[in-house]
């Protein structure tokens, strides 16, 4: 955009969610913290290219930074006759978008937004209303705006069949109404990001939601060092309610502690961070649990990622696919061997993952997970998909226990922990400054996200990458089990 005042609909989006958004990008950028916007997430392009054939043949207008062009081309396009029109962009009066797929309907079209999500969300039908509005004052007759999303309950058989993967809902009567609103909108958002000096606006719930706002940190300046929404677990309504209404510090807190009915996790939070009271262990319930595990112990942990679109059979958008694991064994003197299993690229990595894990974890042996319910899960899908497996597989899952039990019930509590039982903040709180436990110390891998992405991605790379890749992958993974070991200790 060229102009401080255009919008397109990614911008216009911003505006809805909050117009601060865009002062800041204009005039302090270098505010913004280095996240990746959900919204871009969403807008997977394998997706996008996909459901360009829901309706068969299309034109495509090819990208091009100058808009006018592609305005240009998608005129053009239209005059020939043509059903579907990918991109096709459209600009009025500092307006622009390019719809992702215009589907001539008789003597008009429709309008279909594609996300790469499984469900509609409210900025969607903000994102679409703003393309009828412009469609509609550039003269196009527009019967229907449909909504092209994911269809979770597709499981991938063979060759990929669109029309299942795809759901198309209608969203004409939902945008038709804000018709008007937009054009409120538009002007209130106009007449927000002219101003040259910083308008005033306070943090709330639109700061996190729909999508996670880059300059939280910036608005959030004036925050004292331990605030309301430090709180381990809070929900955002609730913190942002709270902080509107004058609760902002952990002493504000503690002085409304009644009328709040703040809980004893939160008081205990409080009590340590303000206190600076030293590390508390319940040695009697930790002896207990010990006591329930059996050497040698078999520290597990699973990595896994997901297909918006399905590339294998059995397979559902965005289904937990496990790709990797890491198993320390630990004898009862100490010592230690390490498994290790990482899937091929580009293959499906389940079946030789279940054939591993069932010969490295022997029958009624004591496993041992990190909040275990992520790899019980991962298990149990292995076991359903593979039933000459689910014998053992369900013999693993049966005989593992949870090393995150001792912590989430507080039986060793610091304040390093900041109320968490993760962890990525039990382990700095039991071994503050060891290098050996630092995953910031990790290459290319830091944390699961991280490996997902590093996995997914791993295709498109050279040999020598993927070999790159595939070292920091088991380190990392290596890293949790290991991690595990020393919790344990
Ligand atoms: S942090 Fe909140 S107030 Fe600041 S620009 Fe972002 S959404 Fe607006």
């Amino acid at each position: 955009m060229s102009n401080i005042t255009d919008l397109s609909k990614s911008r216009y989006c911003k505006g809805i969610q909050c117009p601060k958004m865009l002062w800041l990008d204009a005039y302090k950028p270098q505010e913004a913290e280095d996240i990746l916007p959900e919204s871009v997430l969403e807008n997977g392009t394998l997706v996008g290219d996909l459901a360009r054939s829901y309706f068969g043949g299309y034109s495509l207008v090819g990208f091009s930074f100058n808009k006018s062009e592609m305005v240009n081309k998608t005129n053009e396009i239209m005059q020939t006759g043509a059903e579907n029109i990918a991109e096709a962009a459209f600009e009025h009066d500092g307006l622009y978008c390019a719809v992702d797929i215009l589907h001539r309907n008789g003597d008009g079209w429709d309008i279909v937004e594609v996300k790469s999500s499984t469900e509609i969300q409210p900025i969607y039908i903000e994102d679409m209303a703003f393309q009828y509005y412009l469609l509609t004052l550039c003269g196009l007759d527009i019967k229907n705006v449909y909504n092209m999303h994911l269809n979770n309950s597709y499981v991938r058989h063979g060759e990929l069949e669109l029309q299942k993967l795809f759901a198309l809902e209608d969203c004409t009567e939902k945008v038709r109404e804000k018709f008007n609103e937009v054009e409120s909108n538009i002007s209130a958002i106009r007449s927000y990001v002219s101003v040259p000096y910083e308008p005033p606006r306070d943090i709330d719930t639109y700061c996190v939601k729909p999508y996670k706002c880059a300059y939280r940190k910036y608005c959030g300046r004036h925050l004292p060092e331990h605030s309301i929404f430090d709180l381990a677990g809070i929900q955002a309504r609730t913190a942002y309610k709270r902080y509107h209404s004058g609760i902002i510090s952990y002493e504000d807190v503690l002085a409304n502690a009644k009328e709040l009915k703040l809980s004893d996790k939160h008081s205990r939070q409080i009590e340590f961070t303000l206190n600076d009271l030293p590390d508390e262990v319940n040695a009697e319930k930790i002896r207990a649990f010990l006591g329930t595990l059996t050497y040698p112990v078999y520290h597990l942990d699973f990595e896994t990622y997901q297909q918006p679109v399905p590339q294998f059979d059995d397979v559902s958008p965005f289904q937990q696919i496990p790709f990797q694991y890491s198993l320390h064994i630990e004898q009862q003197d100490g010592s230690l061997e390490h498994k290790e299993f990482l899937g091929k690229e580009g293959t499906d990595p389940r079946r030789a993952l279940a054939e591993q894990l069932v010969r490295d974890i022997p029958t009624g042996a004591c496993s041992l997970a990190f909040n275990m319910s992520f790899e019980r899960t991962v298990i149990k899908n292995l076991a359903e998909l593979f039933p000459d497996l689910s014998e053992q597989l369900l013999d693993i899952r049966e005989n593992m226990h949870d090393l995150m039990i001792p912590f989430k019930d507080q039986d060793y509590y610091s304040k390093a922990m900041q109320g968490s039982y993760s962890i990525k903040y039990v382990l700095p709180a039991l071994y503050p400054n060891d290098p050996e436990l630092d995953y910031h110390n990790l290459d290319g891998v830091h944390n699961g996200s991280e490996a997902s992405a590093a996995f997914a991605e791993m295709p498109s790379h050279t040999p020598e990458e993927i070999a790159e890749i595939r070292k920091n992958l088991l380190k990392y993974c290596g890293l949790d089990t290991y991690a595990m070991v020393k919790v344990l200790r």
